[in-house]
């Protein structure tokens, strides 16, 4: 299962889950057509994110692999900072992968164990300037990772974050379009500021989900991975 599964790293995760060989349950505001399944909903409903894992099991006849890719970012320093600021991006950041984690895991360990993937945020682990919301909000989703990944390593459910500087995905876009810069003249500049000379498209940040995903990483609980080209946040 995969959410955010209709936006840029989300759509990625899901073809490269499908190319290793996974059926996929994508979960999104909007219909996921490259997915198996599609699962629309917002997941600021709480009760939509408690349901979710059991949706997809069905759907699936089973689960293995939970992505909690989908998150939001409101970008600004904390005087411009709204309360529906504050309360989407804790609601989609941080509630929503909490709650599909807690009702995912005894899904999970029932049937031997499995692994889940959050998409936290290089901005979480290294706080950056100007978006405190996003960045507490990615730094939370990171601690609830490591927590988890100790918790519940005994139960064969290992729980591990993918942590990406800048991706070019739709979000990153969205920031440049919202100061009227040109967004593609905006990336070309700031693939120069990336030691191995671009920013991430987003199946780089898919490999390592699906890495993460598998057995390929059987020994690796809590873990926080940067993808970030070999750029710091500062
Ligand atoms: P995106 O905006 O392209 O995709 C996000 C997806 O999440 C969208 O399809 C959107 O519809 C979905 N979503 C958002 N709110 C939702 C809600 N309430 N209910 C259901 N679905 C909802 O963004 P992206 O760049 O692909 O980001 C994916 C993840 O990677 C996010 O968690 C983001 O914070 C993280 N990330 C992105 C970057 C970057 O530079 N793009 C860097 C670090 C981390």
């Amino acid at each position: 299962m995969v959410t955010g599964a209709s936006g840029g790293i989300g759509q990625a995760v899901v073809k490269a889950l499908q190319s290793a060989g996974a059926t996929v349950a994508g979960v999104d505001r909007f219909p996921s057509d490259s997915c198996d399944f599609s699962i629309v909903g917002d997941l600021t409903d709480p009760g939509f994110c408690d349901s979710l894992p059991d949706a997809a099991a069905s759907q699936l006849g089973g689960l293995n692999i939970v992505i909690n890719n989908a998150g939001v970012i409101r970008r600004g320093p904390i005087t411009q900072a709204s309360d529906e600021d504050y309360a989407i991006s804790f609601a989609v950041n941080v509630e929503a992968p909490f709650r599909i984690c807690r009702a995912a895991i005894p899904l999970l360990a029932d049937q031997g164990g499995g692994a889940i993937v959050n998409i936290a945020s290089c901005w979480g682990v290294h706080p950056g300037p100007n978006h405190p919301v996003y960045c507490m909000s990615k730094a939370a989703l990171a601690s609830l990772t490591q927590c988890l990944g100790h918790d519940h390593a005994h139960q064969g459910v290992r729980i591990n974050a993918v942590c990406p500087n800048e991706v070019d995905t739709p979000m990153l876009r969205s920031g440049f379009e919202a100061r009227q810069m040109d967004s593609q003249n905006a990336i070309e500049a700031l693939n120069e500021s990336v030691p191995i000379g671009h920013i991430a498209q987003p199946d780089e940040i898919a490999d390592v989900v699906v890495f993460l995903a598998s057995d390929q990483s059987r020994y690796m609980c809590g873990a926080l991975v940067e993808v970030n080209g070999g750029k710091p946040v500062f």
